[in-house]
């Protein structure tokens, strides 16, 4: 029999001090007030980036990221934005450009699910999940894409001219029965990436996605949250621990760094080994 995963031995989660990768620069992270949007902000932020966090609605979670971030002696400002409403993401870039001049960086994270059985999935569920997942990271790279050809590269600053990073998931390769709206969204996040980073890599605009695991955040709650639901989600995670959000903050640095200059058009999986059929994990 398949040993259970508290016999295997504990898990330890790393916490190496950051190191000043992003250094002058400055980086725009969408859904930034929770999870791993807020995680990758003050990554960045300890990395030596001036950042701005988007927020849909939680304003005061989102100044305490920024405050955090202040902390570290970068710069750091919340602006309130629906990445699916166009009107509302040109707002956002005016107001990068006004406070930081230029940017270097566009984590595309923002996201969220609206779960259901196909056959009760409603028009306005399956169209909400496409306009925030897919749609805001379309309009979001748009004007990141506009603002890094028009400036192009300071070889000072980074190798590239800018950095987009979209956040995916390993849904956009694992189907996901009873979410079929989220894993389309991140199936399009893939082939958008792709497609965008095939455009403009001649601009030398370095595009990726990172693709979490179970990470914890509010997304998941029900998935984590006792020790009868944790001990059900080992089954699928073969490195035998759940992500933390930190994690994907360390990959998004190192992803918009110099470190990874010729990394592009590559979904990055940061997942604990969900990818590789652990199903099969005993022998089959
Ligand atoms: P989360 O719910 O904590 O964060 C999502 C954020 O997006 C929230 O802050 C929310 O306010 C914001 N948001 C939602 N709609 C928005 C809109 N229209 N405009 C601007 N912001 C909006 O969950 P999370 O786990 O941190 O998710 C972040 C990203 O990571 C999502 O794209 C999600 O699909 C992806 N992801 C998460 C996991 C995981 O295990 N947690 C796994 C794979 C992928």
């Amino acid at each position: 029999m398949h040993p259970h995963h508290h016999d295997y031995p504990q898990a330890v989660v790393p916490n190496p001090p950051p190191r000043r990768l992003l250094k002058g620069q400055a980086a725009i992270v969408t859904g930034a007030s929770s999870g791993i949007g807020r995680a990758v902000a003050i990554s960045m932020g300890a990395a030596g980036a001036n950042v701005c966090l988007n927020y849909s609605s939680e304003a005061h979670a989102a100044e305490e990221a920024v405050a955090e971030i202040e902390s570290h002696g970068s710069h750091a400002f919340a602006h309130k934005a629906d990445v699916s409403n166009e009107e509302q993401v040109l707002a956002m870039f005016d107001a990068v450009r006004r406070e930081f001049g230029t940017f270097d960086i566009l984590v595309n994270n923002a996201g969220l699910q609206q779960d259901a059985k196909i056959e009760d999935l409603t028009l306005a569920q399956w169209q909400k999940v496409i306009d925030v997942n897919l749609t805001g990271q379309f309009l979001c790279s748009r004007e990141a894409v506009r603002e890094f050809k028009k400036r192009g590269v300071r070889p000072e600053v980074s190798c590239a001219a800018g950095k987009i990073i979209c956040m995916s998931s390993v849904h956009e390769v694992i189907p996901w029965a009873g979410h079929v709206n989220y894993a389309a969204s991140k199936g399009g996040v893939m082939l958008m990436m792709k497609s965008i980073a095939q455009e403009v890599a001649p601009w030398r605009i370095r595009v990726n996605s990172i693709c979490p695991g179970a990470i914890r955040t509010p997304i998941n709650t029900e998935a984590w949250d006792t020790p009868e639901h944790y001990e059900a989600l080992m089954k699928l995670i073969p490195y035998k621990r759940i992500g933390e959000p930190s994690e994907i903050g360390r990959a998004a640095v190192w992803l918009a760094s110099d470190d990874s200059d010729y990394i592009h058009g590559t979904s990055l999986f940061v997942d604990g080994g969900m990818t590789l059929y652990p199903g099969f994990e005993a022998g089959g």
